[in-house]
């Protein structure tokens, strides 16, 4: 396997399932008022990812 093609997420946080990243993501958003996060599969790492960018 070539690690070159993998994404570097190490770095983040990794949710094993949609259901519970979304699950952080809205309780972040009430931490932040003005936050939008969206959930998105990162096959770099077979997990689900946060990110606040569209
Ligand atoms: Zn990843």
């Amino acid at each position: 396997m070539n690690y070159h093609s993998i994404p570097d997420c190490s770095h983040k946080k990794a949710y094993e399932t949609e259901a519970r990243a979304k699950q952080v993501a809205r309780h972040q958003e009430q931490q932040r008022p003005g936050l939008s996060l969206r959930v998105y599969y990162c096959e770099g790492c077979g997990s689900h990812h946060l990110t606040s960018q569209p």
